[in-house]
């Protein structure tokens, strides 16, 4: 998968070389590259935001800067992902789907967020028929200072589901929010008594019938507590 994030912030970025996702870049399994929006201003300042049309607090970044940062990315098959608060909200199920993508490119907005055009004019039946699809996505229902940390909890959980990221695929197996909607029993390690507190007989037993029983009840229990 290869994926290019865009932002007026690329430091925001370092933690991508670390643990598994550095490693995935090592195997080659993903490419990741991060562009500074304000390479492709014109201006002196290298300034990449406008006054509002129609007034009103804060400045909106301008859809000529942006237009010309992605039009190079824009490749036949690509999912570009606009972050914003006010998107559709990301969860378990578009990861999945986000990871049978062959590129996603990460729009990360600052101050008022993007010029709106720049999402209607990439989603032109040109771009269509070219495989370009266009993606409003909030990583849940608050507003952050910037796309940077939204796009990075996205290139997370959708990377970890790409074959061969994760050292043992079977961690992926029984992990909360699956398809049936269901959460993971609580897990515990040595020692079997920590502060007094002790780790539930049945783990302890070795009969696996019994094991998975007790954690299929544990699941549901926590699940209803979510609720
Ligand atoms: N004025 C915008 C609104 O009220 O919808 C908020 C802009 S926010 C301060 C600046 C940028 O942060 C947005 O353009 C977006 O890229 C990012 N952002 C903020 N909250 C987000 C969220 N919940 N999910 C994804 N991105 C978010």
């Amino acid at each position: 998968m290869k994926i290019d994030a865009i932002t007026i912030f690329p430091e925001y970025f370092s933690p991508l070389q670390l643990s598994l996702l550095g490693k995935a870049q090592e195997k080659e399994l993903l490419s990741i590259t991060v562009h500074n929006l304000r390479d492709f201003s014109t201006n002196n300042h290298h300034s990449v935001d406008d006054t509002p049309y129609g007034g009103g607090a804060g400045m909106v970044m301008s859809p000529e800067i942006w237009g010309s940062a992605l039009d190079p990315l824009m490749l036949e098959d690509t999912d570009l992902i606009i972050l914003t608060p006010a998107g559709k909200v990301f969860d378990q199920q578009m990861a999945q789907e986000f990871a049978g993508s062959s590129h996603l490119v990460f729009a990360c907005g600052r101050y008022e967020g993007i010029d709106y055009r720049v999402g209607e004019y990439y989603s032109h039946p040109q771009f269509v028929a070219q495989s370009i699809r266009v993606h409003e996505v909030s990583i849940g229902n608050y507003v952050l200072g910037g796309g940077e940390v939204a796009a990075l909890v996205m290139i997370e959980a959708i990377t970890r589901l790409i074959p061969g990221v994760l050292g043992n695929p079977e961690s992926l197996a029984e992990e909360s929010h699956n398809e049936e909607g269901f959460l993971e029993y609580p897990n515990y390690t040595k020692p079997a008594n920590w502060r007094g507190i002790a780790v539930p007989e049945v783990l302890l037993g070795g009969n696996h019938a019994l094991i998975a029983t007790w954690r299929a009840a544990q699941a549901q229990v926590r699940a209803q507590k979510c609720d």
